[in-house]
């Protein structure tokens, strides 16, 4: 498998405070990446960091070997890097399909591919076709996430960043939309999940890496994670 998205010793600074103390990990193509750690660990920060929200002070990330620090984070977009950050962030004020237009508008792509990227939504989210006329502001908390997530993939990402989508949401809606991650992923979608629920994560993702305080402190894949007594004990309940 090729590496899609290399991050190498990157350190990132809120003023003078360190989140990130020189983090390194890897995205491989076609894999599903879970980011796991504790509140404060810096996992948001690293996908801001990747989108370019947040500037790195040192250390590199490369997408398909090319660096993408420094840019502006409307460029890593067009470089295929989406960012569902978390709390959805739909907009209220347009209907689910406006949402879903936007997504693709915005990246400039045509009539034909928005309106297969529209179809393609709806058919991961039923749900959303139903309620294809109505208000983005209307919808619950997990047709809203199921919204964000399909406005992300109308730009045909190369790799989405998902940052804990199954925040605030019932168990069953947060099975659905695992499931659905899944299946997007099966369709050719890399993506990097940030998950608090660190379960559903590790049985979602190939491979996962450990934060805390800045640092990564294990990365393996999700079967090693599964069974390590540490990660059982910090972040699986036992
Ligand atoms: P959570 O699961 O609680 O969102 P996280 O692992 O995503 O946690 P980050 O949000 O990346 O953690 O935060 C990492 C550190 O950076 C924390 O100590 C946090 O207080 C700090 N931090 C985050 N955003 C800012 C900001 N805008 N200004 C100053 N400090 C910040």
């Amino acid at each position: 498998m090729s590496t899609l998205l290399t991050i190498d010793n990157v350190h990132s600074f809120y003023g003078k405070i360190a989140a990130l103390k020189g983090i390194s990990l890897e995205v491989r193509q076609g894999e599903i990446v879970a980011l796991l750690g504790s509140n404060g660990a810096g996992k948001s920060t690293t996908l801001k960091t990747i989108s370019g929200l947040v500037r790195p002070g040192k250390g590199n990330i490369l997408l398909n070997g090319k660096s993408i620090v420094g840019m502006p984070p409307h460029q890593i977009v067009e470089e295929g890097i989406i960012h569902v950050p978390e709390g959805r962030r739909i907009f209220a004020g347009l209907t689910v399909r406006e949402n879903l237009e936007l997504g693709g508008f915005t990246q400039k792509k045509k009539k034909n591919v928005i309106a297969a990227g529209i179809e393609q939504a709806f058919s991961f989210f039923p749900r959303l076709k139903e309620r294809s006329t109505q208000l983005g502001g209307t919808l619950s908390g997990g047709e809203q996430q199921m919204l964000a997530i399909c406005r992300g993939l109308m730009a045909r990402p190369k790799l989405l960043m998902l940052d804990e989508p199954s925040m605030g949401l019932a168990p069953i809606i947060v099975q659905e939309i695992m499931h659905i991650i899944r299946e997007i992923n099966k369709q050719g979608t890399t993506i990097l999940l940030i998950e608090q629920n660190a379960k559903a994560a590790l049985r979602l993702a190939h491979r996962g890496y450990v934060l805390e305080t800045g640092r990564i402190v294990m990365g393996n894949t999700a079967e090693v994670l599964r069974g390590d007594e540490s990660i059982v004990k910090a972040y699986l309940g036992a």
